[in-house]
């Protein structure tokens, strides 16, 4: 059967990892985050983890070669996967490449990138509230929320036009209830 790989995409705050909950379920896909691997390590007080706690802390991407290593290490442990759902990756141009590298050497191509579109005030207002239960330092900082959305536009907003060349980019409005968003996201997905 054909693999079902979709690249969720959008901001912070726009509701990836709240919508890959009912995705990975609904299509039986394996979630990758490199921002719950990435906290993964930090727990760990890994070497790695170190290193990018400093960088999230701030708001910054951390290095492109950090990332891929560790989407790499997880595609090649879920090769019999029915499908891959990236949340939060590829985030530069760089990493979009590496990644289709990667499928088309070991799996199949990424058949669509779904983009959650939502304002930046709305952005900023989600994101604080997270912060003030989810216990993440990145989240409570009004400074570093709009530093990273920053760091989306400049960086992550021009695989946009990556994926739009290559006829994968979908566009799905992010504001509404949870429910509603998700049947955008199943219907674009198609
Ligand atoms: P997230 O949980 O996706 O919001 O990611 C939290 C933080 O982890 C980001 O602000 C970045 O510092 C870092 N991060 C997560 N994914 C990536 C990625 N693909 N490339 C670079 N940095 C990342």
């Amino acid at each position: 059967m054909k693999k079902l790989n979709i690249v969720l995409f959008g901001p912070p705050g726009a509701g990836k990892g709240t919508q890959s909950t009912f995705l990975i379920e609904h299509y039986g896909l394996v979630h990758l985050s490199t921002g719950d691997l990435l906290r993964a390590e930090i727990k760990e007080e890994t070497e790695l983890g170190l290193q990018a706690k400093e960088l999230m802390d701030v708001g910054q991407l951390v290095p492109d070669a950090v990332v891929i290593g560790m989407i790499r290490n997880k595609i090649e442990a879920n090769l019999d996967a029915k499908g891959f759902i990236f949340d939060g990756f590829p985030r530069t141009k760089a990493q979009a490449e590496a990644l289709d590298a990667m499928l088309n050497e070991k799996l199949e191509p990424i058949v669509a990138m779904l983009a959650l579109e939502v304002p930046e005030e709305e952005l900023v207002k989600r994101l604080l509230g997270r912060g003030a239960t989810s216990g993440r330092a990145d989240d409570q900082d009004e400074a570093v929320i709009r530093n990273r959305i920053r760091e989306y536009e400049s960086k992550t907003a021009p695989l946009k036009d990556y994926y739009g060349a290559q006829g994968k980019y979908k566009a799905v409005e992010g504001v509404g209830t949870i429910a509603e968003i998700t049947a955008r996201l199943v219907k674009a997905i198609g």
